[in-house]
């Protein structure tokens, strides 16, 4: 059927694919990727044969209408990302957004994301979360960003960069305190590593360690109850103080 397929693949292990997402992508007129060196490597290991097109979202408005053009000519396009799930911290959104604009068909194709993937073993609460991506890489604006995380009543879910994975820890400690924290590491890959702590001492250990190899993500259970209270009563005497 026409229409514009956001198709999950692999964050790591390549049976991590769905029946349906290598249905989408062998019936698919063409399979729009983020890099498609990497998403030839895919394609060929399932001996899929379907066209690609580069696409990411600086390529720009020309590509975007082209892509819509052949959509509402009735074909079925295929947006994949380099890993896991289109959109989550990836390209597409603005593809999305024009489809819907023009009133096209878009259809999900679920399957692997590191964020969930990696919220599931973290061992911290799941039942409220807060997806924020990656943080900024500079210490001044990244603290900003971890103040403006602090009251968030859900587990907060951010990617990383491995080189910067050891300052992160030391910022998220010193803007959060102590909270409970997972580092999860190559998930689905042959050196899957999860490490569970506060973040004070993961903080401590990477900064011993040097920066460990491969894709992370980082967890951070929510403020509890008190900690929530306490900082309240903190912001209610700025203000009285502000109102003196
Ligand atoms: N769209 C992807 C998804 O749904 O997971 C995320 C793309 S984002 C550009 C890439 C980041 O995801 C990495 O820097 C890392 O933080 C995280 N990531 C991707 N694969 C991972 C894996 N196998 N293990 C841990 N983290 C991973």
């Amino acid at each position: 059927a026409p229409g514009l397929y956001l198709v999950a693949t692999p964050i790591g292990n390549l049976g991590d694919v769905t029946l349906r997402a290598l249905k989408t992508l062998a019936a698919a007129n063409a399979v729009l990727a983020e890099d498609t060196r990497v998403t030839k490597t895919l394609l060929a290991h399932y001996g899929i044969t379907t066209p690609l097109v580069a696409y990411h979202e600086h390529t720009g408005e020309a590509v975007r209408d082209r892509m819509i053009a052949r959509l509402r000519e009735g074909q079925s396009l295929a947006l994949v990302s380099d890993a896991g799930t289109p959109l989550v911290s990836d390209p597409g959104y603005r593809l999305v957004e024009a489809a819907i604009a023009e009133g096209l068909p878009v259809i999900p194709i679920p399957g692997a994301s590191a964020a969930l993937a990696a919220l599931v073993v973290a061992g911290l609460p799941t039942d409220r979360f807060f997806f924020e991506g990656f943080l900024p890489a500079k210490s001044g604006p990244r603290r900003s960003r971890l103040e403006a995380l602090a009251s968030i009543p859900g587990t907060l879910v951010l990617y990383e960069a491995p080189h910067r994975i050891a300052e992160s820890l030391a910022d998220a400690a010193a803007v959060l305190g102590p909270r409970p924290a997972a580092v999860a590491r190559e998930l689905t890959k042959l050196h899957e590593t999860v490490r569970r702590g506060r973040l004070d001492e993961l903080a401590a250990r990477y900064a011993q360690e040097g920066a460990p190899k491969g894709e992370i993500v980082l967890l951070i259970a929510p403020a509890t109850e008190e900690e929530r209270q306490a900082e309240a009563e903190i912001g209610l005497d700025d203000k009285l103080k502000a109102a003196l």
